[in-house]
């Protein structure tokens, strides 16, 4: 087909939630690299929204996703499943967990871990222990459950009246922290980074006091860790940057390399909370899935795109500051591994954007001003100078 006969049947038929897609439609993609339907080659620094961690159709991912059709797609949770089991117990060496669920998408990971929390303080005999406290311009998923944890109105006006017991703090704040916990707080909710409001650190510092917090009034600390996790910022977890550990984190997005799959995970006492009946899913975990992210995980750990993570992130942090200091436009660069912001201190955001797509780079925008990459993690120099070189041509425009 097409690109415009596309278009057409997309805005024909498709709920319009999307707007005003940018006008391509891509047929392939190797490495870093997409092609769009009439073969014009893209440098894709957006990864999905980080979900392409190997980068597009990693063979070792291809072949696992092949056998395991080959064999079987679907059963039941009814049953066991091998790769489920496998899956798990690497997760679980992998990490500060025990135990963990699969779901099939951040959401629905996130919509379990508010679930667990809520029922072990059932469970303890404290049904009074309900409340949620999460961080304004948090993001936590498009269910209502997760539109009300998130800390944007945006996603929220539309839906009211949200679900109940959600309660807002800024980033990086102890004190009020502190001053919002109260008898009916039963976790924290945090994004070590936040992804969708433009790439924001929680401090060391802070997560720190937020763990003692925690465990001082005898409540859960969870980590959304949907966008973050999974070696996006050089190392396997985010939370492994800030010497704490939470009781629950969530996982999904680069998990299945672009399979659907989610991933609930949790400390025993906690976990333990969850028995027969008390949650469930007919496609989380599927032989499908779980084959996908344990070819996901084989990779990303044995092949060392942690590492490169790392190393490409702060070479490209490095590329992206000394580019600030040649323009003015660029007010912050901000990230940690391959999780990138810059700030531009003009309301240009969308339009370096559509720039950098027809030069052949994907990234993402932020809001008016705020650029976002987040490259697969296998990206390398070469790469990175083409897409600062790109975005220095870009900004030239924009010098006064
Ligand atoms: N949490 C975070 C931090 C996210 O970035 C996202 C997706 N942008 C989600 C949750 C929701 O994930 P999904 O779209 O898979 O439901």
């Amino acid at each position: 087909m097409k690109l415009d006969e596309i278009i057409n049947l997309d805005k024909k038929y498709f709920m319009n939630t999307f707007g005003n897609r940018t006008p391509v439609c891509f047929s392939y993609g190797k490495g870093v690299n997409l092609w769009d339907i009439d073969g014009n080659k893209y440098y894709d620094f957006l990864a999905g929204i980080a979900v392409s961690a190997l980068g597009h159709s990693h063979p070792k991912l291809v072949d696992a996703i092949k056998q395991q059709a080959e064999k079987l797609i679907h059963c039941s949770n009814l049953y066991y499943i091998e790769s489920q089991a496998k899956l798990a117990e690497k997760l679980v060496n992998n990490s500060c967990a025990d135990r963990v669920f699969f779901a099939n998408s951040g959401a629905e990971a996130n919509e379990g871990a508010i679930k667990l929390a809520r029922i072990y303080f059932k469970k303890k005999g404290m049904p009074e222990k309900f409340e949620i406290i999460t961080l304004e311009k948090s993001f936590h998923g498009r269910t209502l459950a997760t539109i009300a944890a998130t800390g944007q109105d945006k996603y929220q006006k539309p839906y009211s009246p949200l679900t109940p017991s959600f309660l807002k703090v800024p980033i990086n704040d102890l004190d009020a922290l502190e001053k919002a916990i109260n008898g009916s707080t039963c976790a924290v909710m945090i994004e070590p980074i936040q992804g969708e409001s433009g790439v924001n650190l929680t401090s060391v510092e802070y997560m720190k006091g937020v763990r003692k917090l925690c465990d001082e009034k005898g409540i859960f600390l969870i980590f959304d860790e949907v966008q973050c996790g999974l070696g996006r910022t050089g190392k396997l977890f985010a939370y492994q940057h800030l010497g704490v550990e939470p009781d629950i984190f969530t996982l999904a997005k680069a998990l299945g390399g672009g399979f659907p799959i989610g991933a609930l995970c949790a400390k025993e006492h906690v976990a333990s909370a969850f028995e027969p009946g008390d949650h469930g899913s007919t496609f989380g975990g599927n032989p499908l899935a779980c084959a996908a992210a344990l070819a996901v995980l084989d990779v990303l750990i044995d092949d060392g795109l942690v590492e490169n993570s790392e190393k490409m992130g702060s070479y490209f942090m490095n590329k992206l500051s000394d580019l600030a200091k040649k323009h003015s436009t660029i007010q912050d660069v901000r990230g940690k591994g391959l999780m990138i912001g810059v700030q531009l201190s003009i309301d240009a955001a969308v339009e370096v954007k559509n720039k950098c797509f027809e030069k052949g780079y994907l990234v993402g925008s932020v809001g008016k001003n705020i650029i976002r990459m987040l490259p697969p993690l296998i990206v390398t120099e070469q790469d990175i100078d083409g897409m600062v070189e790109t975005l220095d041509s870009i900004l030239q425009e924009y010098e006064l």
